[in-house]
């Protein structure tokens, strides 16, 4: 629909530029289109209206939002603007500055290392994959910036959320310094605590973010969210409950509403569970919610790695995998408080 929009507006733009060539005087400034009759004051109403370019130690920011910040656009922008310089021409930045813009920032995506400090910071700079920050474990007051915010940093990998796509493209990527899991013979893993100064470092740093790009709570995600079949990390340890409660930050189902779908079905999920029609409805509805995944009839291993990667998040007691009454309760509650638009 915004799509035929823009056409529209395009075609009208192109018309009614054509139409003015005819009226261009030797001193012609452009303006922005007013229905108003023109008096000496419309210039600094114009002006009033356009994102004012601010200098500070020599860089141009953009500080005020013109746009519709129902569309989620946006004209602010953070750091300097970078425009071409080409050659003897002026490059202008205030006279045409659309209001059809936003942040390519969609995403905060959260990881932990798998590695200590060091090796952490050599594997995030040195080789083929990186991260925008990286929170160290050292107890300090610092966040090491790896790459810009405004470029693409390799985190994410091979990787969906309900209609995106490779998720390197439009994410911020933060990477914790934990060292994840081990596992038992059986396979059962075990993971390691975050510090308290590494929560609040990350709440901060997500904060900032999620603000500033307006970026909504169904964005904010883990690694095996996006990833659920190739990564653990952040891992059923990080205290994504809190990040909601305590800071406003990602989803959170409502207790009571859990609690009802609980009530309706666990009288008889063990029987159903082998059902291939719930089987399909399992999956329907992790799909629905966001996770990628193939619908069949049949439980298998991205299915299993799937609800392990639900639990993580939303269920951390108990990951083994295993859709239980209180799982499928907890998947419910989200789909209805989180519905994809
Ligand atoms: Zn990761």
């Amino acid at each position: 629909m915004r799509k035929t929009l823009y056409i529209i507006g395009l075609s009208t733009l192109i018309f009614s530029c054509a139409a003015k060539k005819k009226t261009v005087a030797a001193t012609y400034r452009p303006k922005i289109a007013s229905t108003t009759n023109k008096t000496a004051g419309d210039n600094d109403s114009e002006a009033a209206r356009r994102p004012q370019v601010k200098t500070e130690n020599g860089v141009e920011f953009y500080r005020e939002n013109i746009a519709n910040i129902a569309n989620n656009d946006n004209t602010t922008s953070y750091g300097s603007i970078v425009s071409a310089k080409p050659q003897g021409y002026k490059v202008v930045k205030t006279y045409f500055p659309s209001m059809g813009q936003n942040f390519r920032q969609r995403f905060l995506i959260l990881h932990y290392t798998a590695l200590d400090d060091s090796r952490s910071l050599t594997a995030l700079t040195q080789k083929s994959v990186s991260a925008h920050y990286l929170v160290n474990n050292l107890g300090d007051n610092e966040i090491y910036q790896l790459v810009d915010e405004n470029k693409r940093a390799y985190h994410a990998g091979i990787s969906t959320w309900r209609s995106d796509k490779n998720l390197n493209d439009n994410s911020i990527g933060i990477e914790i310094v934990n060292v994840g899991y081990t596992a038992d013979a059986t396979g059962k893993k075990t993971f390691l605590p975050y510090s308290d100064g590494q929560v609040k470092k990350v709440a901060a740093l997500a904060k900032d973010i999620v603000d500033r790009y307006q970026i909504p709570a169904t964005n904010v995600l883990a690694h095996s969210d996006i990833a659920p079949t190739r990564k653990q990390d952040p891992g059923p340890l990080f205290p994504w409950k809190k990040l909601y409660d305590e800071y406003q930050i990602g989803m959170w189902y409502d207790e009571a509403t859990k609690q009802n779908f609980y009530n309706l079905a666990v009288t008889d999920f063990a029987t159903k569970y082998n059902d291939p029609s719930f089987v399909f409805l399992v999956k329907t509805s992790l799909q629905k919610f966001g996770y990628g995944i193939d619908l069949s009839e049949k439980w298998d291993d991205s299915t299993k790695r799937t609800i392990e990667a639900l639990q993580y998040h939303f269920r951390p007691q108990n990951y083994d995998g295993i859709m239980d009454a209180e799982t499928w309760a907890i998947l419910q509650a989200l789909i209805q408080k989180y519905p994809a638009k």
